[in-house]
């Protein structure tokens, strides 16, 4: 046996095992011949192991990478997929088919929990086979997203009905009803609250139950926006430098008015660059009128009495007794439907502070005819002359000056036509009187002028008050007498036949 061992052996390490079982010598015994065929028989088996493990990982590594390409984003594959189609539109696709059915049933479940009442699905779900790369298959829970936007279902909802027409549905009478009080606020924001005694809408607003389609109930605010502006249409503009009200409203065809009544919160005289301003007309389809209590002082006028006295002209006068505004407390109802003033009732005016008559002293005389006499009164009697006509410091005066307090009334001379009236360069307030017969005169510094050109006067008319206006030192009447425009010596002609 031992001789065996070293001959299998040193054979072991250059021949192969069959060689070596042919080359086995006879000597070898029975029993040890069948030793070494158990020996082969388990080299054998370890052989075929190994082979068996190569192909195996072989198989192993194909399937992963098959897998690591189907299973990762690429272009080679499509492999069979389902297209779920809602009401004959295809909107995704899935791997596995029975996916379908529970997610509808927890979508329903889902919007039962919601809404508190039961709901029936109203959409056509369709399976249909198809192909796709795993980039186009949905996920289950993208499924459940997908399918939810889609839903179509009954609720019971609120409709806002305004004399008739339905303006929008929402989900709750709760909400129905506030989105109607917020419409009415949205006319009664900018008033005193504590002023407003009753708000109501012109039409017949209605909030009704019914039967609708999920996807018809509209969020408040988006069907409060509808029912101000009559519209869904939306146009903005933003305001750039140099903009105003007047060329934003020209440049896009609507009138000033209109663009104030589209931005009611914005003020024209303050807009600025980057504010946004709407370009719609408000068409409200509700009309809201609003009663307010206003509270509010008015002027009351005084009356005129006159006194009468001979030795005045019937056609002049002079106040007596200065009138004065009384205040009276006026409470109203005013009543403003969307904003704009419809009427006013008074309620009570009470009369806080008498008003204060005014009392005028005329005369009982016809006035003398309005044209020259030919005679030159004192304009400015009681009055002392304080720079006479002529030559002084330097240059000429070209009039008569009589001082006398400001204020006092200058009468015409003699009767005629009123030719100037007015502001005259260092003459001040100035008249001119044409007379006739080539004569007039010029009454000069006033502090205000009683008559206007075209006034035709008689003679001692007031026509004017002493003033400083112009180039003056102090209350003064600088009078003139012109012939034929050139300038002739006041003291010459007062008290005196010219003509
Ligand atoms: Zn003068």
């Amino acid at each position: 046996m031992e001789k065996f061992r070293k001959l299998f052996n040193r054979n072991l390490k250059s021949k192969n095992d069959n060689e070596i079982f042919k080359t086995l010598p006879e000597i070898c015994e029975k029993k040890e011949r069948q030793v070494f065929n158990l020996h082969l028989n388990y080299k054998n088996q370890i052989k075929s192991a190994i082979s068996l493990l190569c192909v195996s990982s072989l198989v192993l590594i194909g399937s992963f990478t098959l897998d690591y390409f189907e299973n990762h984003e690429n272009n080679l594959f499509s492999t069979e997929s389902f297209s779920i189609l809602v009401d004959g539109e295809e909107i995704c696709k899935v791997r596995k088919s029975e996916i379908l059915e529970p997610t509808i049933k927890e979508i329903e479940t889902d919007i039962e929990k919601a809404t508190n009442i039961d709901v029936v699905l109203e959409n056509k779900f369709e399976i249909t086979n198809s192909v796709a790369k795993d980039s186009e298959i949905t996920s289950e829970e993208n499924l459940y997203n997908v399918l939810k936007s889609k839903v179509k279902y009954k609720v019971l909802a609120y409709s806002i009905n305004i004399d008739g027409q339905n303006v929008g549905i929402v989900e709750s009478e709760q909400a129905a009803n506030n989105l109607i009080e917020s419409v009415k606020s949205y006319f009664t924001d900018n008033y005193e609250q504590s002023s407003i005694v009753a708000v109501n809408t012109v039409e017949n607003v209605q909030i009704k139950q019914v039967k609708a389609d999920n996807t018809q109930i509209k969020d408040p605010a988006e069907v409060k926006n509808y029912i101000i502006k009559g519209t869904n249409e939306e146009k903005k503009y933003i305001v750039e430098e140099g903009d105003t009200y007047w060329t934003i409203a020209g440049h896009y065809n609507m009138s000033l008015d209109e663009l104030i009544s589209a931005n009611p919160t914005s003020d024209p005289e303050r807009i600025q660059i980057g504010d946004e301003l709407n370009l719609v007309v408000p068409k409200p389809f509700i009309s809201v009128q609003v009663k307010r209590k206003i509270v509010q002082e008015e002027k009351v006028d005084y009356e005129t009495s006159y006194e009468y006295v001979s030795y005045m002209y019937n056609d002049e006068e002079t106040e007596k007794v200065k009138g004065e505004y009384g205040v009276s407390k006026i409470e109203s109802i005013v009543t403003e439907q969307n904003g704009i003033q419809i009427s006013k009732e008074v309620v009570t005016e009470e009369v806080i502070k008498s008003p204060k008559s005014r009392v005028v002293v005329t005369g009982t005389q016809d006035p003398p005819p309005k044209k020259g006499t030919g005679y030159f009164i004192n304009p400015l009697p009681a009055s002392s002359i304080s720079s006479r006509f002529g030559s002084r410091s330097g240059g000429f005066h070209t009039g008569q000056d009589m001082a006398k307090a400001s204020g006092s009334s200058i009468k015409a001379a003699d009767g005629g036509t009123v030719i100037y009236a007015g502001w005259h360069g260092s003459y001040g307030l100035m008249v001119e009187i044409d007379h006739g017969g080539g004569f007039t005169t010029r009454y000069a510094h006033c502090s205000d002028i009683y008559v206007k050109s075209g006034d035709k006067v008689y003679q001692g008319k007031v026509i004017g008050a002493v003033g400083s206006t112009g180039v003056s030192t102090g209350p003064h009447l600088h009078f003139e007498v012109r012939k034929y425009g050139t300038a002739v010596n006041p003291a010459n002609y007062i008290g005196v036949q010219y003509r």
